[in-house]
């Protein structure tokens, strides 16, 4: 789970990281508001939306207009700059061709920038450590600075047992220049952000830039933090912050019916149960020259209401040019499945081709349902065969 910049600032605060002050407005009229609050004589009225590049990002009505971060020295333009921006869709490197609406805004206090560097600790899949990532080319897009220049990058692993320790702290603040006072302020707020990314169940929490100011203090002018999902239970006030408009509405039907669904880029739609077989299935489609239009799993104990929910998220998807149903009946019985496929095809009438393979409890009965249905479906005898015959038909059909 993502959440929006004011939200990790205000996280983060709790943990005793200092931020720059600012309030989050709806409205323009909210942001004259939190301006006034902050007094100026400089102000930054930021998008805040779930995706980074905002700063060189350009406005949908408006290509050649300025992008989603804006000083402003007035509360006038302050005024101007909100109206400009909300309601308006900003297109980032990040968001992709269509955007993302603009519904709220963090006013922030103006910074005095000498340095700008970049810091992260996320969850290191290699070693399955915390990593501390930092860079002297903050500002800039982390992955750029790891293609042109890597040696640029400093890495430290953390050892759980440990945690951050002071010479940790100290070796990444001699590699981003840090000198006598500023050392020790650094290691200070090291730790404080790797407690907030462990308490938190953070999977990553990324301030590019962290910025050195012009009396020296060390600020994170902009936040990005993602979260554990399977930990969402038990850290209510970050499902708190949750903002359902950032987020993909297929993925939310889902989780509503306790399906595991993560939208992709590809036209043929997986209904699979177990997580495994779901990733099998999408590799072998793409073995088969197919490109997956989605990861899911129906889960173990998948009932008709669940698979019937499935089969229209999958259809939503107006990529969608052929379904391959893989199910392996164990605890989920293949009559209840292909009664579901029925059923549900019937309701969103189903116009792209259908390849189902059924192995398992009550096999017979599930084929013979599909037979009987009259419904066009492909039947295939096993995952290889599946996959092939969904291939194929789908270029057919297209
Ligand atoms: P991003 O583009 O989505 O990553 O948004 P950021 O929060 O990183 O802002 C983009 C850029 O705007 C930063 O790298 C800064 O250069 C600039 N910026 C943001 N806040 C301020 C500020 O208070 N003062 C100044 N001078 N520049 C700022
Ligand atoms: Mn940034």
């Amino acid at each position: 789970m993502n959440i929006h910049e004011y939200q990790a600032k205000r996280l983060l605060a709790k943990y005793g990281v200092p931020v720059p002050r600012g309030n989050v407005a709806y409205t323009p009229h909210e942001a004259v508001d939190a301006a006034k609050d902050l007094g100026g004589p400089v102000y930054v009225v930021k998008s805040q939306i779930h995706a980074g590049g905002r700063g060189a990002g350009r406005f949908q009505n408006n290509p050649d207009g300025k992008g989603g971060v804006r000083i402003c020295k007035s509360i006038d333009e302050v005024r101007d700059n909100a109206e400009e921006m909300l309601g308006q869709v900003l297109v980032t490197k990040q968001t992709g061709e269509q955007g993302k609406e603009v519904n709220r805004l963090y006013v922030e206090e103006g910074a005095d920038i000498k340095r700008e560097l970049y810091l992260a600790l996320l969850i290191d899949r290699a070693t399955s450590r915390v990593t501390i990532m930092a860079s002297t080319e903050g500002g800039m897009e982390i992955e750029e600075v790891a293609a042109r220049t890597p040696e640029k990058i400093l890495r430290e692993i953390i050892d759980p047992a440990t945690g951050v320790m002071p010479y940790h702290a100290r070796k990444i603040a001699f590699g981003l220049g840090f000198e006598g006072k500023q050392i020790g302020t650094f290691v200070k707020f090291l730790s404080s952000l790797y407690k907030a990314f462990l308490e938190l169940d953070a999977s990553l929490v990324e301030i590019n830039p962290l910025i050195v100011t012009g009396d020296g203090s060390i600020l994170p002018l902009d936040a990005k933090m993602n979260f554990d999902d399977n930990a969402l239970f038990r850290q209510k006030e970050v499902v708190e912050m949750r903002d359902l408009d950032e987020e993909d509405p297929a993925e939310i039907e889902a989780s509503q019916h306790e399906l595991n669904y993560i939208k992709l880029d590809g036209n043929i739609g997986c209904m699979v149960n177990g997580a495994g077989l779901a990733m099998a299935t999408m590799d072998i489609i793409k073995l088969y020259g197919g490109e997956p239009a989605n990861f899911l799993d129906v889960g173990g104990g998948a009932n008709k209401e669940r698979v019937v929910a499935a089969f229209k998220i999958i259809l939503s998807d107006k990529n969608v040019e052929g379904i391959l149903v893989n199910i392996f009946g164990g605890i989920v019985r293949c009559d209840v499945i292909a009664e579901a496929i029925v059923a549900a095809a019937q309701e969103v009438e189903l116009h792209v081709p259908l390849v189902v393979r059924l192995e398992g409890t009550n096999v017979e009965m599930g084929k013979k349902i599909l037979e009987e249905s009259g419904l066009t479906i492909i039947a295939a005898d096993n995952l290889a065969d599946g996959a092939e015959k969904v291939v194929k038909a789908t270029r057919e059909a297209a």
